[in-house]
């Protein structure tokens, strides 16, 4: 990534969107999405602005040429863009996934899934694509086939223009992941939980994990979802709240998980990239079970420094490499 060059395209998303926001009745998400439209297209296409704003946003589109530019350079300048919007009124459970986060997510999985040249791969909370992009940027040597789903037609407009300027080919999907999903069964889910109540009782009843009376959780039926729609001997990588097992429904998702599953990883994020400790966060690891897979000897179980921490996080990385040694030996 180039600091320089990340700051020039979030300047130039930053300030047509303003532009955009001047003459549209629409917010800066809102805003970002139509220029990075423009950008895409090298065209103004929102037919209503005056003659002045085409020649003003016009004069912004030419300055730049988005070929000088790596994807990781492009989807960190959109992504500087996209949190500046949801500084306005994004609810916490639609935050984008940090940087740091997608980055060891990302790691991690290229460690798991190491001898795939392709692979599948589904984020039923795709959001605004940025920790599936993370995840397709960081591994330019594999062919991914990458699916999307979420229910926010916003988010997903600015996953799919995402897509687009970063030349990112994926299947997007806007829709209630609860409901059929037109998507076989994938090789590796990613799933960065919205954690909260699902109000739809009925579609809810067709889960295993519904709550036994009053609302089900949320996040508790997109695990189950991620789970059939994962092939045996898949991997979920599941951004979960620390608090996960804590809750009066947790004994029943504990044993859906050990039933269909093997626990390959827990890791717990650094507390301080949290506003609190209780909303902090862990990446969960699990295999799908089926013929011919064996439960790890251990589990990975790690407790992630401050990542500023250099001597700290290469003592884990060390310890994460030796427990892939350790488990390609069996
Ligand atoms: N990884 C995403 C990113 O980098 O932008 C962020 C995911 S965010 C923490 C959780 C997402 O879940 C939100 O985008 C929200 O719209 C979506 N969501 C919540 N309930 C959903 C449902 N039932 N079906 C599909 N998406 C849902």
């Amino acid at each position: 990534m180039n600091i320089t060059k990340v700051e020039t395209l979030f300047k130039l998303f930053n300030e047509t969107a303003v532009i955009l926001q001047e003459e549209l009745p629409c917010s800066y998400l809102e805003a970002l999405a139509e220029t990075g439209e423009n950008v895409f297209h090298g065209d103004i296409l929102q037919d209503e602005l005056s003659e002045l704003t085409k020649k003003r946003l016009m004069k912004h589109y030419n300055s730049i040429s988005l070929q000088g530019y790596s994807k990781e350079d492009i989807r960190n300048g959109y992504q500087l863009a996209i949190l500046k919007g949801m500084q306005e009124n994004v609810q916490p459970n639609h935050q984008m996934t940090p940087d740091a986060v997608g980055m060891f997510v990302s790691y991690i999985m290229d460690k798991f899934l190491e001898a795939k040249q392709e692979y599948t791969l589904l984020d039923p909370v795709v959001g605004t694509g940025n920790l599936l992009f993370t995840i397709m940027n960081n591994q330019p040597g594999k062919n991914i086939a990458s699916f999307g789903v979420d229910i926010d037609d916003l988010l997903i407009k600015l996953a799919y223009i995402g897509a687009n300027l970063q030349e990112q080919a994926v299947q997007l999907y806007n829709q209630d992941a609860l409901e059929p999903l037109l998507i076989d069964p994938v090789d590796a889910v990613i799933c960065d939980l919205p954690v909260g109540y699902y109000p739809d009782d009925v579609r809810a009843s067709e889960y295993e994990l519904k709550a036994d009376e009053g609302h089900s959780y949320a996040h508790h039926l997109l695990i189950e979802k991620s789970m059939n729609h994962v092939k045996s001997g898949g991997y979920l990588f599941l951004i979960i709240p620390n608090s996960l097992f804590e809750t009066k429904e947790a004994p029943k998702l504990n044993q859906f998980i050990k039933e269909q599953s093997y626990i390959q990883g827990l890791i717990q994020l650094p507390v301080s990239m949290f506003k609190t400790k209780a909303a902090a966060k862990s990446i969960f690891i699990l295999q799908k079970k089926g013929d011919a897979i064996v439960p790890p000897k251990n589990a990975l179980l790690v407790d992630l420094p401050n990542f500023s921490n250099v001597e700290g996080m290469q003592a884990i990385m060390k310890k994460i490499s030796g427990w892939f040694e350790e488990e390609r030996k069996k």
